[in-house]
């Protein structure tokens, strides 16, 4: 099967931040069949949706890079709704609206690809892609066939799923949406979009969502506005004005930029509150000695 790819591929415009170096090989299967095939011969890769909910290093990446942007099927039969995993969140929610359908009202306003909200049981404005999943077919890396989960087995949490363990990819996943009347689902859909407008910056200034999770119970943003976090900046990464939890690319920041501000933010809320933030934002690719130790400090509790 010839599946298209690009060698020495630069990543950086792929990515909602707007930071990445080179890539060995990128790979930008179509459709199921032909991931499934590169998943099956591949014995060494790194697997990304859109790009939104990460931080690719500056250094780049020697090794293989699956991009699933290309897998764009999916459809609606009644108030079933079947989608690639590159499919993406404002598409499938501007489609079911035309369907006068609901559930996808949420996916609106961010740029995720169902795998990558998959992976991190994305939400907001009270729904979470979770909510109407039936179930997936995925990908077992160990065995190397395609097997399928329902919704219970997917082990769903706050920015949890069952993908995070490394030992699935999903390929699409089946949804069951409800009937609405089609002016009200396009009304919450604005409500949405326009709550974003000051709430979160849109991708004109690259960044990659929010940089923390929330703490249980409390609120990574509250936390870092009340020790003055949106004054920090570091070369071209800098803490957004209007709210404490997104890092914006400024002005060519580089990854090292990026965790730098990161660390600066993390060690001034665990100083602070003896808090320890863990972070929403995924670094992907080769890190440089000092990143290696700023992703020490980030990162240490969540791999435990
Ligand atoms: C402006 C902005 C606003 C945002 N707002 C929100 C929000 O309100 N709520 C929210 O939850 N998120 C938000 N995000 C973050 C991000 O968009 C979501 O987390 C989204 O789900 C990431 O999807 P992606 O396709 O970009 O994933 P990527 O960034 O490409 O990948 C993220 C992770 O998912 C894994 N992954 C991707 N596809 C698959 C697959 N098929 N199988 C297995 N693993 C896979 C990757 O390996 C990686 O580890 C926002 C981001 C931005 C830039």
């Amino acid at each position: 099967m010839q599946i298209e790819y690009k060698d020495n591929y630069e990543i950086r415009n792929h990515t909602s931040f707007k930071i990445g170096g080179e890539v060995e090989r990128v790979y930008f299967p179509k459709n199921k069949e032909e991931l499934v095939f590169l998943l099956t011969e591949l014995d060494d890769y790194v697997l990304l949706g859109n790009c939104s909910n990460i931080l690719f290093s500056s250094n780049g990446y020697k090794g293989n890079l699956i991009l699933t942007t290309q897998m764009k099927n999916w459809k609606i039969e009644g108030t079933q709704v079947t989608a690639d995993c590159g499919v993406k969140g404002p598409l499938l929610s501007k489609k079911v609206c035309e369907a006068s359908l609901s559930g996808f009202e949420f996916m609106i306003g961010f740029p995720g690809s169902i795998g990558g909200e998959i992976y991190m049981n994305a939400s907001c404005h009270g729904q979470a892609i979770s909510d109407k999943l039936i179930r997936c077919s995925l990908f077992d890396k160990d065995t190397k066939t395609v097997i399928y989960k329902e919704k219970q087995e997917m082990e769903f949490e706050y920015r949890k799923s069952i993908l995070q363990g490394g030992k699935y990819i999903l390929l699409d996943a089946e949804f069951v949406l409800e009937k609405d009347n089609q002016a009200d689902i396009e009304a919450r859909i604005n409500k949405n979009l326009s709550f974003r407008k000051d709430k979160q910056p849109n991708l004109v200034i690259p960044n990659a969502g929010s940089v923390f999770k929330n703490p249980e119970n409390n609120s990574a943003g509250r936390l870092l506005d009340s020790i003055g976090a949106k004054n920090f900046e570091i070369n071209g990464a800098k803490v957004w004005e209007k709210h404490a939890n997104f890092v914006v690319n400024n002005n060519n920041a580089t990854s090292e930029d990026v965790l730098e501000l990161m660390v600066k933010m993390f060690t001034a809320v665990k100083n602070n509150y003896k808090i320890e933030l863990a972070p929403e934002i995924i670094f992907i690719g080769d890190k440089t000695e000092k990143e290696e130790n700023l992703c020490k400090i980030l990162y240490q509790k969540m791999q435990k």
